[in-house]
């Protein structure tokens, strides 16, 4: 597609085009130095890119005394700097941490209450540092089940960063073209599968299938993410997963679940699969797992792990360390505790209706898209329906600078407004934010 946004230039900052006499001094300064020394794989959201200095809760505090609500950080889910996880991480970090070759309770504890989240079968955990190692290690562990080659992705997947992850992520292409062996399918939208989206994209992944195989590649697996947030979030009809699924398996192939942005209650059940009525082969974890420790995990059942142990060990110098296993726990008492689940899926709803009746008013609203509080918002140009990428920016950057909301962009053309608060939003917040979309719509028209 010739509009196509490779993902990291969705919403970025462009030195390029911008003019810094016009930025305040030491943010000028700032980006200077930031641009030297990082070169040119530094990115940085906003057309004013945020200096920011501490945060709490959905808000997030700039060196200027400004406050922003924080609608897209899905890393501090549970809240930035949540009192419970600074703690527990405080603790233990000046108690014990080390590599994980050695006994110490709080992992065994932490990962016994993470696996009693999953279906029973799935009763094995890997832990990683990052989403990408997880599914990089994903990919290899399939790979060698089923000793297969070929994998299938969405056609603007995400799944990370390493050599093997970003051939499986077409988002991460600025030109090129993928391996061989990854297949594409289009997101389970309507307007390519029509009105039976499950039947649509199961018929997808079967003719992909057919097509490695008549190139002599074996098939290894789907590799998805259950909310298919590069896409453009796409959740509906709740179970369209099941056919794409059995289609793998009477293919001899597995499914990897990528719940390293739907995971952890973001979508109003503890994990995205759920929606769909269907137990993964593999489940890869990360992102809010630490609510910004940084660890990430695969869970998934004894045979594949057995099959993988066979030809490789594996081991990992900081995943699962004592710190991180005290992060993780402390992630999971509070949403356990504090409802997160399901305030993220009452207020995502509320969210969601009133996005769907701001569209009756504002024709740049083409449609709202999501679950819990993961939403994807379509922005069109009102004369004709098409994706208006410009006005999207425009709307974000709006909503930054003149009513300090931070959102993002999401889609393979970046016309699609990410909506991803952490998960303690409050009521008087979700109306905020309703509020201002109104107030920057009604400007854009
Ligand atoms: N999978 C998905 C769906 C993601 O969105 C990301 C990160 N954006 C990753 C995997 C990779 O995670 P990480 O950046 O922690 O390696």
């Amino acid at each position: 597609m010739k509009d196509k946004k490779e993902i990291l230039a969705l919403n970025a900052f462009a030195l390029e085009s911008a003019d810094l006499s016009t930025f305040e001094d030491n943010l000028a300064e700032l980006l200077r130095r930031r641009e030297q020394i990082f070169g040119s794989l530094s990115v940085l959201f906003y057309q004013r890119p945020l200096h920011i200095v501490s945060a709490r809760g959905c808000s997030i505090l700039a060196a200027d005394g400004t406050r922003y609500l924080d609608f897209y950080n899905n890393v501090p889910s549970v809240g930035h700097c949540h009192p419970r996880v600074t703690k527990a991480v405080c603790d233990q970090i000046q108690r014990l941490n080390i590599n994980t070759r050695y006994l110490y309770r709080i992992l065994n504890d932490y990962a016994e209450k993470l696996l009693s989240l999953f279906p029973p079968e799935l009763s094995n955990l890997v832990l990683t540092c990052t989403g990408s190692e997880s599914n990089d290690l994903a990919l290899r562990i399939v790979r060698y089940f089923t000793k297969g080659e070929g994998f299938i992705v969405s056609s603007n997947a995400y799944h990370g960063n390493t050599a093997a992850v970003t051939e499986v992520s077409p988002a991460s292409y600025r030109q090129g073209s993928l391996p061989r062996y990854v297949r594409t399918v289009p997101p389970p939208d309507p307007l390519y599968y029509g009105s039976d989206v499950g039947k649509g994209f199961a018929e997808a992944v079967a003719a992909e299938i057919q097509d490695l195989q008549q190139a002599g590649i074996p098939f290894a697996g789907l590799l998805v993410d259950t909310i298919f947030s590069s896409d453009g979030v796409y959740v509906d009809p709740p179970g369209f997963l099941q056919a794409a699924v059995d289609v793998v398996h009477e293919a001899g192939g597995l499914w990897i679940a990528d719940e390293v942005q739907p995971g952890f209650g973001r979508t109003g059940t503890m994990w995205g699969f759920e929606r769909h009525g269907v137990v993964p082969d593999l489940v890869t974890l990360g992102k809010p797992m630490g609510n910004g420790f940084p660890m990430a995990g695969i869970v998934t059942r004894p045979e594949y792990l057995r099959a993988f142990s066979e030809h490789f060990g594996y081991f990992n110098t900081f995943a699962g360390n004592p710190v991180a296993a005290a992060a993780g726990l402390a992630v999971l008492e509070v949403i356990e505790e504090e409802g997160l689940v399901e305030n993220a899926s009452c207020l995502g709803t509320k969210l969601r209706s009133w996005i769907q009746d701001l569209s009756t008013h504002y024709p740049v609203i083409g449609g709202v898209r999501g679950a819990g509080l993961y939403l994807g918002i379509d922005i069109v140009d009102p004369k004709d329906g098409r994706p208006d990428v410009r006005r999207a920016t425009r709307i974000i950057n709006a909503l930054c600078e003149e009513k300090q909301i931070l959102i993002g962009a999401t889609g393979s053309l970046g016309h699609i407004l990410k909506i991803r608060p952490p998960l303690c939003l409050q009521s008087p917040e979700a109306e905020l934010f309703a509020e201002a979309l109104e107030d920057v719509c009604r400007a854009s028209l």
